[in-house]
């Protein structure tokens, strides 16, 4: 590929030589012919004026004639006799030169009158025009008159022409070259500045468009920067559209996971990062081969890059187990995987199916109880008073205790199901307190032991009375029931009961220094049907006791946009419950 200016140059050199080629041969040789034949004209008409001049004076009197003539003008004469012998020449002796018969234009003048001939001459060492012609001497003798002059002046002119046209069309020709090349500028400047420019384009770099130019080059550039500015407009567009694609792939609570038909990994949400967890910092560009860890999604890649999609659900270990469920499609470049966490949703089956077998465990025991005394009633007829009433009352307090649970039950229902019972309320926390209480105080269970109260009121809060009564009381008959499971009714027995203020917050702790929670059990017990101790006998305790005292405490704290948990304790239990004093609207 050659340059606009590698061409230019070879174009001015073609027409150059051939202009050159064309004058040296058409033009020399045109100015040569007219001036040869110019000089052979001459010699004619000096030739005839000589052999006039012969013919009157004779030899003798001819030398005179020929000894005024110019001698610059550079003529030669010769007189020869008919058999060749020369006579006379003015510039040699002519006993000294040779027998001229045989020149041709001696030969052609003897037959035709005249000879002409034009040739190198070797004595002078130049080209030579000849022209001989039949004359008388006065007394009757046939001579021949040669006049020769030189054609060295005429391949002077010639080359001197030549060397003017040389010249000239070097002159011509630079000026062409520098005319051109000048002109060549303006249109192959912007022609480099327009190639930078689509360069930087092609490096998605702003462009620098030239603004001079050739009207052509000017209209060209302009239309590439109108490409440009839409191009970019377009770039940008589409910059801005991946942008939300990403946005929204990263907002999205599931995992998704790109691998292209080479087995590399072209798109990877940062969900997908956190469900996997063992997977490279910078995921994108590796192959999935070794950046994902997951022997059942690496199956079902590997069967979706063979076209089959699939699903599967599996768990990942971390901190704890998570369940995963990826569904994985063929798409047309690739691989599309989509992972969603299932550990709720499993967790909440897991939880549900061990609800239903508590709750029905937890009933199983009374009414087993109950049927045993009641068959015993039925069956035994000779039962004395004193038994028969016995077993009743036993029917009776299985009785209470199954419906005391499925009050539990359906309260836990209805707070799970966030259905209020009541609404809320501007009340004083440590007038509901202090009433609580004094309540458990008068409860015969609570007699031997010492409560510390330490309640400033008022203490205002936006909430449900019957469910925070519930809910206190809940963690108060705890204190008491597990107070006295150590100290039973011997004195020693010690709970505390505190409302103080904790920033935004009612902070509420009630601590005892009962048999305490183990530190294991501190989160568990916040569940249904947990106990600290599985063997715990429950037996006895005419309240509670299935585990469900505290779940119900901590919704309806939750319910109130509070909290509750199990702290740290020297000895025995201690609650701290955290309500927000803010009246809510
Ligand atoms: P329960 O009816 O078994 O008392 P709760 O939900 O009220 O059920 O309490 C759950 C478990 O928390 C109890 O079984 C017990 O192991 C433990 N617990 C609750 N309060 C106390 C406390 N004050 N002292 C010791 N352990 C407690």
């Amino acid at each position: 590929m050659r340059t606009l200016k590698g061409r230019m140059t070879d174009l001015v050199a073609t027409v150059l030589a051939l202009a050159l080629l064309v004058g040296w041969f058409v033009v020399g040789n045109g100015i040569e012919e007219r001036m040869h034949s110019q000089a052979k004209n001459s010699l004619l008409d000096q030739v005839e004026l000589l052999v006039g001049a012969l013919g009157e004076t004779g030899l003798d009197g001819f030398s005179d004639i020929l000894g005024r003539l110019d001698p610059s003008a550079g003529t030669r004469v010769t007189v020869i006799n008919m058999r060749g012998r020369v006579l006379y020449d003015t510039q040699a002796d002519p006993k000294t030169m040779d027998n001229h018969a045989d020149r041709p234009e001696i030969r052609e003048a003897m037959l035709k009158g005249t000879g002409v001939s034009s040739r190198y001459s070797r004595s002078l060492g130049e080209e030579q025009l000849y022209i001989a012609r039949l004359a008388t001497d006065p007394v009757g003798n046939t001579l021949i008159l040669r006049a020769s002059v030189s054609l060295r002046y005429i391949l002077e002119a010639v080359n001197a022409a030549r060397m003017r046209l040389l010249f000239s069309l070097l002159l011509a020709g630079g000026a062409a070259m520098t005319a051109g090349l000048f002109f060549l500028r303006q249109v192959t400047k912007p022609l480099e500045e327009l190639t930078r420019a689509a360069f930087s384009l092609q490096e998605g770099e702003k462009p620098l468009f030239p603004s001079s130019g050739t009207l052509e080059v000017q209209r060209l550039a302009s239309a590439l920067e109108d490409t440009s500015d839409r191009l970019e407009a377009a770039m940008g567009d589409l910059r801005r559209e991946q942008g939300y694609l990403r946005f929204l792939l990263e907002s999205l609570p599931v995992g998704v996971l790109v691998v292209d038909d080479n087995g590399r990994i072209r798109y990877a949400n940062s969900a997908l990062s956190s469900l996997l967890r063992d997977v490279p910092e910078k995921i994108e560009g590796n192959p999935y081969l070794s950046a994902i860890k997951a022997p059942e999604l690496l199956e079902l890649l590997e069967k979706a890059h063979k076209g089959q999609s699939g699903r599967a659900v599996f768990s990942v270990r971390g901190r704890e187990e998570i369940f995963l469920e990826a569904q994985v499609l063929k798409i047309d470049w690739g691989v599309l995987a989509v992972l969603s966490d299932l550990t709720d949703r499993m967790r909440l089956e897991q939880s549900r199916k061990a609800f239903v077998a508590d709750a029905g465990h937890e009933l199983q025991t009374p009414l087993t109880a109950i049927r045993a005394a009641a068959e015993l009633l039925a069956d035994e007829r000779d039962l004395d008073a004193e038994k028969r009433r016995s077993m009743a009352q036993k029917i009776l307090t299985q009785q209470e205790r199954m419906t005391a649970l499925v009050d539990d039950l359906l309260l836990l229902s209805r707070l799970e199901s966030k259905v209020p019972s009541e609404e809320p309320e501007e009340l004083d926390l440590a007038g509901l307190l202090n009433s609580l209480v004094e309540n458990t105080l008068a409860s015969p269970l609570a007699e031997s032991i010492e409560v510390e109260r330490d309640i400033a009121g008022p203490a205002v809060v936006s909430g449900r009375p019957g469910d925070l009564w519930r809910a206190f009381g809940n963690i108060l008959d705890n204190a008491v029931k597990y107070t006295r499971k150590r100290f039973g009714d011997e004195p020693g027995g010690k709970i505390r009961v505190a409302l103080g203020r904790s920033e935004d917050d009612w902070e509420i702790v009630i601590e005892d220094n009962g048999i305490g929670i183990p530190p294991r059990a501190k989160d568990i017990i916040f569940e249904r049907f947990q106990r600290a101790e599985a063997d715990r006998s429950r037996e006895g305790l005419p309240s509670g006791g299935y585990g469900l005292g505290l779940a119900i405490a901590k919704r309806i704290f939750e319910s109130h946009g509070g909290s509750i948990t199990a702290g740290e304790s020297t000895e025995g239990a201690r609650f701290s419950v955290r309500l927000p004093a803010r009246l809510s609207s």
